[in-house]
């Protein structure tokens, strides 16, 4: 079975677990460095409840990478960045790519047998198919467990005990986050219920979008019509720590949501202070650099389509940009932030790191992402050399950044999760220098939309030039790209 060719000079070899997107990607990584690699992984002995086949970086469900305009789209940014780093999943994904608009769609079942040839072939990787049913044993002293959301029972167990039980979670319940500066605070007002400052707040902290009835009533009729999605036979039922989808709360009855996450009480609206809002939709701010504040209990099962619509409907909201849109999945991920070191390693085991979806970003080209990272990370330590962490300013380094210490854990919500899994976006990226986004010359007017495509442009720009260096590699070439498209949904 072993390919690698062993001399009493080349290092010893790096265990990776999980052929997925991100083992795959963090396997190519290590062996390009000149370190072996052994992949261990599962299919061909144990299948999961939804891979098909035994193929390497198999997408198990939608064939598209989303958006990959560089120019002003967060997702096409980490694509640039990732080949520019030499991705073996963006090289693969561009050779199998099918027509797709402005994003980058592949051929599901070339583009996993090229990542299975292109591991398989390389002299520095062994794949071993068989399953890893507890922590790596110590004599791998170096190791990645790139395992993702559908980690078998025995390994997801295994890294409990080590983590403690409440560190890994077997479900998310994602509520959407909006941009901050989408939101109308001509409408909205800053108050922490109560004006209850708490540990660490001022008495300011939420975003409260007020309702009167009429708005409230619309909203829970828009709630119970609205499209859902339902839940795979394998998924369960996860409605857990009374963590009810707001859509299903609605269906519970017309006063439910008043008397939970949209309850109005010891709220006074700054706008209005002698009229009493019939109900309020709170925002918590979700991130370090106050970019994005989440919708508080807003978990739920609509389709992306109809969340878009029915959120908007919230007054203040009415043109919110969304970071993420909510969801409940099942979902294996560990709460990084407490649990990893900025070159995600375990901080209760040095040379144990994790990578992929199970440190708590979501998508397939964020977990190759971070499976690029894990590999260079523990390419580097084998080697006895420091890599620096890529700049907060890149795409790559945005994302790192929110797994391992960006996001805000909830004072006033004891006991509940509050990290969830996050896709890559503008809201993670450090705000740009005062006075960067300027009229360009011979425009008339510069609305607000115009500032919002110059701040992306810029945005990305910086990360571009950003990674290359910290690559090495001097300038970015932009590759020209067209106009901003949105982003697609899964
Ligand atoms: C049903 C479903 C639908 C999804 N749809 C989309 C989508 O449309 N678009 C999108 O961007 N993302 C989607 N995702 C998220 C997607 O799974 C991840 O984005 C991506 O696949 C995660 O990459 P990964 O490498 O972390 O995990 P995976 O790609 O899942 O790779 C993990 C690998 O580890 C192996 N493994 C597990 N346990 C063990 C073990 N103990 N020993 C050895 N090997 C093991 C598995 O067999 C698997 O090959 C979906 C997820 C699910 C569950």
């Amino acid at each position: 079975m072993s390919n690698i060719s062993s001399s009493p000079t080349s290092p010893a070899a790096i265990h990776v677990v999980g052929g997925g997107l991100a083992g795959s990607e963090a396997a190519w990584q290590i062996a390009s460095a000149g370190v072996p690699v052994i992949l261990h992984e599962m299919r061909g002995v144990r299948g999961t409840d939804a891979h098909k086949t035994d193929g390497l970086a198999e997408l198990v469900c939608s064939n598209s990478f989303r958006s990959d305009d560089a120019t002003a789209n967060a997702v096409g940014v980490i694509h640039a960045e990732m080949r520019l780093a030499g991705s073996l999943i963006m090289a693969c994904a561009d050779s199998h790519q099918v027509p797709a608009g402005g994003a980058l769609a592949v051929d599901r079942d070339g583009f996993s047998d090229a990542v299975t040839e292109a591991i398989e072939k390389h002299p520095l990787i062994t794949v071993v198919r068989e399953e890893v049913q507890g922590l790596p044993p110590k004599e791998w002293d170096l190791a990645i467990i790139a395992t993702g959301p559908l980690t078998s029972p025995a390994l997801a167990a295994a890294i409990q005990a080590e983590t403690g039980k409440d560190q890994l979670a077997f479900f998310d319940a994602i509520a959407p986050i909006v941009h901050r500066d989408s939101i109308d605070m001509d409408i909205c007002w800053y108050q922490s219920r109560y004006d209850k400052v708490g540990p660490g707040g001022t008495g300011k902290d939420y975003i409260n979008c007020p309702m009167d009835e009429a708005q409230y009533n619309a909203f829970v009729d828009a709630l119970i019509a609205g499209d859902s999605v339902g839940f795979k036979e394998w998924e369960g039922t996860p409605y857990f720590d009374g963590c009810l989808p707001i859509e299903v709360m609605a269906e519970r009855g017309r006063e439910t949501l008043r008397h939970g996450p949209m309850k109005p009480m010891g709220l006074t609206n700054a706008h209005n202070p002698t009229v009493k809002a019939y109900a309020v939709v709170q925002l918590r701010q979700d991130n370090a650099l106050g970019t994005l504040y989440n919708m508080v209990g807003f978990q739920t099962k609509l389709k992306y389509g109809a969340q878009a619509d029915i959120f908007r409907m919230i007054p203040g909201l009415q043109n919110a940009e969304f970071a993420r849109l909510g969801g409940l999945h099942r979902n294996t991920y560990i709460h990084s932030p407490v649990l990893l070191d900025r070159s995600l390693t375990l901080k209760s085991r040095p040379g144990l790191r994790f990578a992929g979806q199970i440190t708590g970003c979501e998508g397939y080209v964020e977990s190759a992402a971070i499976g690029l990272l894990a590999g260079r990370f523990a390419a580097a330590e084998r080697k006895g050399e420091t890599l620096p962490a890529p700049p907060a300013t890149t795409a790559l380094g945005s994302l790192l950044g929110h797994i391992t210490g960006g996001h805000l854990v909830s004072d006033d919500e004891p006991g509940k999760r509050s990290f969830q899994p996050m896709n890559v976006n503008f809201g993670l990226f450090p705000e740009l220098e005062p006075g960067s986004i300027v009229k360009p010359e011979g425009v008339k007017r510069f609305r607000g939309k115009d500032k919002t495509v110059m701040k992306r442009q810029l945005l990305s720009a910086r990360a571009l030039q950003d990674c290359a260096t910290w690559l090495g590699r001097g300038s970015h070439p932009r590759k020209a790209s067209p106009a901003f498209p949105p982003d697609r949904d899964r």
